[in-house]
């Protein structure tokens, strides 16, 4: 465990997937935690291991409303982020990235705190660009049904560098790429969780389109290490910085992968591609490694395995 000096901080969709590893790893660092969350796609179990600990405090609220507590530094992470969770309730999630973002850099503004934002590689929608670097505009549907997240993430963008600009905030900016790990909602309908589960009930693997579109994936742990050390930067360093691992597979050899690993005689079953589905995606990580000596340690076998013995002590402990 490195020793740092300890700060107080706010993590906001602390009860989400990586939310809850994020505060693990502050506590571990010693630092006291404010872990934020409305539940919507968070859960409690996610940090019912932390809540005897001292340094660690929950807060149910709203990162729409405003929040006056008193920090060092804030991770903003709230907001829903699998597809079927964010389009349940579009407009709420717009809320939530903009007046989320517009109320956590008027606190930041007010304490004098360093902000970090989880962006996404939504930002840059269907990319005509391959790998994405951080330079690129990006290729975004205003309109479609992925609108409401990806420009949500983009304009939280834009307020994050111009509250830099017009008021001296210390931001930091991070595009994640797709990420995956123990603690993923069972049912948000991304595909790692997806083809986990129903491999392991034995279900068909419910390939979309001809699981051709590739995705990138990361290992939660790389990931966490990663925001750390952004966060950890000096000033002059705002970003944005693509993070995530750049192997890349199509959904294909992704079903085909946890098929093996779970020994599932899971049929693979194509249905139709949902819209504006971006047909690839990759990360050009080149800023983070030069900036943060950063290089993604787990590779899919071992991720894929840890998080497959997860879900099986799930099914097996929840009965779902
Ligand atoms: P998650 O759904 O598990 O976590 C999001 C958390 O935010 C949940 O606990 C949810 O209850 C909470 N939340 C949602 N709306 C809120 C609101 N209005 N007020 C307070 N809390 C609210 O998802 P995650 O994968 O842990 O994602 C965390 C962050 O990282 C999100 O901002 C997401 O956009 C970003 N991100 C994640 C990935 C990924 O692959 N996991 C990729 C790109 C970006
Ligand atoms: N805000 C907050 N907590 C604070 C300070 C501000 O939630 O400690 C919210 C406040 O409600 C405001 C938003 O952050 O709507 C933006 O604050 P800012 O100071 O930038 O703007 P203003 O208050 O001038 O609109
Ligand atoms: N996908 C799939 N079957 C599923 C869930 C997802 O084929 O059961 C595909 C989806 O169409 C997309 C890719 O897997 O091409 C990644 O989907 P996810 O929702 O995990 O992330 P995102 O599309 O936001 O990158």
């Amino acid at each position: 465990m490195r020793r740092v000096s300890a700060k107080t901080i706010l993590v906001t969709g602390g009860a989400g997937f990586l939310g809850s590893h994020l505060c693990e790893r502050l506590l571990e660092q010693g630092h006291e935690v404010i872990c934020l969350d409305n539940c919507f796609t968070g859960n409690k179990k996610n940090i019912y291991h932390l809540m005897d600990n001292p340094k660690f405090e929950f807060m149910r609220h709203d990162v729409t409303f405003p929040l006056y507590v008193e920090v060092d530094e804030i991770y903003n992470l709230a907001c829903p982020a699998s597809p079927i969770h964010y389009q349940l309730d579009p407009v709420q999630t717009t809320k939530t990235s903009v007046h989320g973002a517009i109320n956590m850099l008027g606190l930041a503004k007010r304490v004098k705190a360093k902000i970090f934002q989880a962006s996404t590689s939504e930002v840059y929608g269907d990319p005509t660009i391959h790998p994405q670097p951080e330079g690129y505009w990006g290729n975004v549907n205003p309109i479609g049904l992925r609108s409401c997240y990806d420009e949500g993430k983009r304009c939280a963008e834009t307020l994050f560098y111009d509250y830099s600009r017009q008021h001296g905030l210390q931001i930091k900016v991070a595009r994640i790429f797709n990420t995956y790990g123990p603690r993923m909602h069972p049912f948000d309908g991304r595909v790692i969780s997806n083809f986990i589960i129903q491999a392991l009930r034995g279900e068909p693997i419910t390939v979309y389109g001809d699981g051709s579109q590739s995705r990138s994936f990361c290992y939660v742990d790389d990931l966490i290490e990663v925001m750390i050390r952004i966060m950890e930067s000096g000033d002059e360093f705002t970003g944005p910085v693509n993070i995530g691992n750049p192997g890349e597979y199509t959904i294909l050899e992704i079903a085909e992968k946890v098929v093996q690993l779970t020994k599932s005689s899971s049929p693979i079953q194509f249905r139709d591609l949902p819209q504006d589905d971006p047909k690839q995606r990759c990360p050009d990580i080149n800023l983070a490694r030069e900036q943060f000596q950063w290089e993604p340690q787990v590779d899919l076998h071992k991720g894929l395995s840890s998080t497959i013995s997860y879900f099986e002590k799930l099914l097996s402990e929840e009965k779902i």
